[in-house]
């Protein structure tokens, strides 16, 4: 899994790693998603939604990138290509990475000129 790209423009779609599984059932097939931990090194998958986060980065108006934290909900977890987080310590590792990334994109961009 890609996680250089969290400051850029493109990141909001790295981070969701998630298993589509198709059941065949009598004559329909259901189609769950199993969510994924974005945690790095964790392997945690959503059993239950009790417990898990989700967290995203975003935007604003004047360019300024955010990471957003949230308790897990579904339907905003499509709409904003959420990361799921199995808990507390998985979402401080995600923002950690976060925050790690804007420093190196800074550097960078100050490296350029
Ligand atoms: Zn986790």
């Amino acid at each position: 899994m890609q996680h250089e790209d969290v400051g850029g423009d493109s990141a909001r779609c790295n981070f969701v790693e998630s298993l589509v599984e198709f059941t065949t059932f009598r004559e329909r097939t259901i189609v769950s998603v199993l969510y994924r931990c974005a945690g790095p090194g964790c392997e945690q998958t959503m059993i239950k939604e009790d417990g898990w986060w989700m967290m995203w980065a975003s935007f604003d108006g004047r360019r300024i990138p955010s990471l957003t934290l949230s308790p897990w909900n579904a339907q905003l977890a499509a709409e904003e290509a959420a990361m799921p987080v199995c808990g507390e310590r998985c979402a401080q590792l995600l923002q950690s990475h976060f925050m790690g990334n804007l420093q190196q994109n800074q550097t960078e961009r100050e490296r350029k000129g």
